[in-house]
């Protein structure tokens, strides 16, 4: 083998980072204020206006987000709250942090979604939440979710950690929700490093949320450190340090500035492995529901039984040819933090069907068409078609 010939790894994913995000950072090194203060206070105004959100709260991350959701919201020992054991297991651990309890339920298989269905048969007498997943950025049919929380008074949460820039009905997803929390891993649409944000347009909400990120402090850090006499700041319950910093933030500034492109070729991207993969057998797509458009945060195509190997099979071909692809979507069900507590656990047929047989393929901003074609081949070669 020449040198050549080795070929450069395809990661699953890469921020989309460069010069701006740099200098953005150096100004806030400048100005000696790292911690909260101005930047974040920006991009929660332009993140809400992104959403469409009436109030945007930033923190560390979206788990924070998602716990300061449950408490706002009122959750707590003795509530059930609905859940999906198909997400990232910080879905679940929220409501455990409460000392709720969560109630796994099961999804669509062609969405990876939640729905009314699935949601109904999961509710208890208890159940005063349920928690609704934007899985991979494919955006949750909320309407009829919505008519059913109401009828029976639950709050719903959308956990759309995975979603910024994904549409339900033409809208933001996330403005249907009572709360809604997002996340800026470098794994999701758009990065601060870790960091996370909360909107609602319920302002007592945001109201409370805002203090409790900050130690339920009544006088907020900045507005402290703005005066040369601090005035005493009263500590109105037991509050959190959830806070992101404007070195974060200034970040946040400039890749939500990049939104739209980065969704835009990621859909690009997610049609070209379409149409480069329709013609085999025994593969099934991500792809948008009829009621909304997906960011592809995660572009997951399910193994079926008539392809020529299993899910392992082609993650071991895949990580043979240098590329990086992930097994899909988590059960948390069946983690050990979760498998001996009581979870309800009723029928999660499609989720186990899911979490074992779909994989997620990599999609990034700069990921070219000499890269896709690789993984295109390596698949063709595994279904035994000619390259
Ligand atoms: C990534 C993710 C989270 C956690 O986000 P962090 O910002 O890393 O805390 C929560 N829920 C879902 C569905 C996720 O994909």
């Amino acid at each position: 083998m020449t040198a050549e010939t080795v070929l450069a790894r395809i990661n699953v994913m890469k921020p989309w980072l460069g010069e701006e995000e740099a200098s953005a950072l150096a100004e806030v090194v400048a100005s000696g204020w790292v911690a909260q203060g101005p930047k974040v206070k920006q991009f929660e105004a332009d993140f809400s206006a992104a959403q469409g959100a009436r109030h945007a709260i930033a923190t560390s991350s979206c788990t924070t987000a998602l716990h300061l959701a449950l408490v706002v919201a009122g959750i707590g020992a003795g509530d059930d709250v609905v859940v999906p054991s198909l997400s990232f297991i910080a879905t679940a651990n929220a409501v455990t942090y409460v000392g709720a309890r969560p109630v796994f339920c099961d999804v669509d298989p062609a969405t990876g979604n939640v729905t009314a269905e699935t949601i109904r048969a999961a509710l208890t007498l208890d159940t005063r939440a349920v928690i609704v997943v934007d899985q991979g950025g494919v955006p949750v049919d909320l309407d009829p979710i919505r008519e059913l929380c109401d009828r029976h008074e639950i709050t719903i949460i959308e956990d759309a950690a995975c979603a910024v820039g994904s549409q339900y009905r033409g809208r933001p997803v996330g403005t249907g929700a009572d709360v809604t929390v997002w996340s800026f891993h470098p794994r999701k649409i758009i990065t601060t490093g870790e960091g996370g944000m909360l909107t609602t347009q319920r302002a007592d909400w945001a109201a409370r949320a805002r203090t409790l990120r900050e130690h339920s402090m009544s006088v907020s850090a900045t507005d402290r450190h703005g005066s040369v006499l601090a005035p005493a700041e009263v500590y109105l319950e037991i509050g959190y340090n959830y806070r992101m910093t404007d070195l974060q933030a200034a970040v946040g500034i400039v890749q939500l500035g990049r939104l739209a492109r980065i969704v835009e070729r990621r859909r690009e991207i997610a049609a070209q492995y379409v149409a480069g993969l329709r013609g085999l057998r025994g593969l099934r797509f991500a792809a948008d529901p009829p009621y909304g458009t997906t960011n592809f945060q995660s572009f997951w195509l399910e193994v079926l039984p008539g392809f020529r190997t299993d899910r392992e099979g082609l993650l071991a071909r895949l990580a043979d040819a240098g590329i990086s692809a992930r097994r899909g979507i988590m059960a948390a069900h069946r983690q050990p933090a979760y498998r001996w507590r009581d979870t309800g656990n009723a029928g999660l047929q499609n989720t186990e069907r899911m979490t074992d047989r779909t994989l997620i393929l990599p999609v990034f901003h700069e990921l070219d068409d000499a890269g896709m074609e690789r993984v295109m081949e390596c698949i063709r070669a595994a279904a035994g078609a000619r390259t």
